[in-house]
């Protein structure tokens, strides 16, 4: 019994981005001005972006062309393979069929080269010399230090401190590329040196990193901001995924009844989905999407649908979003990449219509996915990944109590080669379920 793969034919490599808001039943709430609460214009966030990606950002085309040295990059890994994971299917004695689409052969080993590629373009294209941005896991620095290089940009990396202290190689990865990284609370902005007086011991956030970045980039002419998630343009890089994903499932004669991803900030869940949910809208296609969180920063299952900042100090826009408070400070769970306060609005605005259905796990039962995963598959996944694992399975198994042939899809986001510390733990019986704290969630939220 082979494994089966779908590789594509390079020409057949999608030209363009799939824009879902071209296709939304509703249009998708504006991000608000926190000084006026009007929506917010161009002019507002032409300081952080390239004027290219704030296009994109409220573009309504269906269809957005991939530059020609984009496409030319992308050539390097892509189209990802497509895999049937027969051996899976059969350790779970399944009638249903599962794929997944590896992203864990870019480069940097996960989806986040896509877009880190396509944002350095775009800033180049405008004479950007340097970017400052943030990371969690070390995914996101890592793909935008090596697509700075690529195209002679500067990076600058806060990275949040309890991933800079657990994968001390993240940080290595990206000085090898060429970037700065500094630990998150850093003493070199005031967002930074504020939270450090207030909580010495913090273990660090998403939305602190997110705040020390803008801070960076404000402070310094030259320098503009990259976020690796959350935003339109970012959503829609990761289309790619989806795309080639529809004319691999075409080879394999199948069409998925169910598609899977994990979510932190939504943009691979996004990119494996977003074509998908196209199809729903447009041609009344029925495949389910599923959005996996972790318990213990369960933003779509136990957040607010409400206007919210992006980040931790407050220096973006109000952003419609499901948010468990900027202020939330998630425990330090190993999936790092899902330690974010709030969501894609994008995502959010999905779940809201019933396109999206959001679940949430704990960490424990997604590493006993990963290891399922990996013993059946060989591929050990990025823990983030695993989330999206375990629901591809629990479906699975559905599937085999209901006697249903159904196909189901997940994204494979990552590898997990630079987490084995944390497969140390978990498989040392050391590794503990974090229970989400309410009392700690939706302090500050914004009265709009
Ligand atoms: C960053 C990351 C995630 C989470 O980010 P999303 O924007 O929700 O995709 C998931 N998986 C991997 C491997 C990541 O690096």
């Amino acid at each position: 019994m082979a494994q089966i793969k779908f590789f594509l034919d390079e020409k057949k490599l999608p030209r363009y981005w799939y824009n879902v808001q071209a296709d939304l039943p509703q249009p998708l709430p504006p991000p608000l001005h926190p000084g006026t609460r009007q929506p917010v214009g161009p002019q507002d966030l032409a300081r952080l972006f390239p004027m290219a990606l704030i296009g994109q950002e409220v573009s309504q085309d269906r269809e957005i062309e991939i530059p020609e040295e984009v496409w030319d990059y992308y050539r390097l890994w892509r189209p990802s393979p497509l895999m049937r994971a027969q051996r899976l299917e059969k350790a779970l004695d399944t009638p249903a069929h599962i794929y997944y689409k590896y992203e864990g052969v870019s480069p940097v080993g996960s989806h986040k080269l896509n877009t880190a590629i396509a944002q350095a373009y775009f800033n180049h294209q405008e004479g950007v010399k340097r970017l400052a941005t943030e990371t969690g896991a070390g995914q996101w620095g890592t793909a935008l230090s090596l697509a700075g290089k690529v195209f002679g940009i500067e990076v600058k990396v806060f990275m949040v401190r309890v991933s800079y202290d657990q994968k001390p190689y993240r940080r290595a990865v990206m000085e090898t590329y060429g970037a700065t990284v500094s630990s998150s609370p850093s003493t070199e902005t005031e967002s930074g040196r504020r939270v450090l007086a207030e909580t010495p011991d913090t273990t660090g956030s998403l939305g602190i990193a997110i705040s020390e970045a803008i801070e960076a980039a404000l402070k310094d002419e030259g320098t503009k901001y990259s976020l690796g998630s959350v935003l339109n343009h970012v959503m829609l890089h990761q289309t790619i995924i989806g795309l080639e994903s529809i004319s691999q499932m075409e080879m394999a004669g199948e069409y998925p009844d169910v598609v899977i991803g994990c979510a932190g900030g939504g943009s691979n869940l996004a990119g494996i989905s977003f074509p998908y949910i196209g199809a729903n809208l447009r041609d009344k296609k029925k495949t389910r999407v599923i959005a996996v969180e972790p318990a213990s920063c369960p933003t779509l299952t136990k957040g607010v649908y409400a206007y919210d900042f992006g980040d931790e100090s407050g220096f973006t826009p109000y952003l419609k979003m499901h948010t468990l408070g900027h202020r939330f400070i998630p425990p330090g769970l190993h999936a790092g990449g899902l330690r974010y306060h709030g969501m894609s609005p994008l995502v959010s605005h999905l779940v809201n219509l019933g396109q999206i259905e959001p679940r949430a796990c704990n960490q424990i039962p997604c590493f006993e996915a990963a290891t399922q995963f990996a013993q059946a598959e060989g591929v050990i996944p990025a823990p983030e990944s695993s989330h999206a694992i375990r629901v591809a399975i629990d479906e699975a198994l559905r599937c085999r109590m209901e006697g249903r042939r159904e196909i189901i899809l997940f994204n494979l986001s990552g590898h997990g080669h630079f987490d084995m510390s944390a497969y140390a733990k978990y498989i040392g019986g050391e590794m503990v379920n974090y229970e989400y704290d309410p009392s700690e969630a939706m302090k500050d939220l914004p009265q709009i």
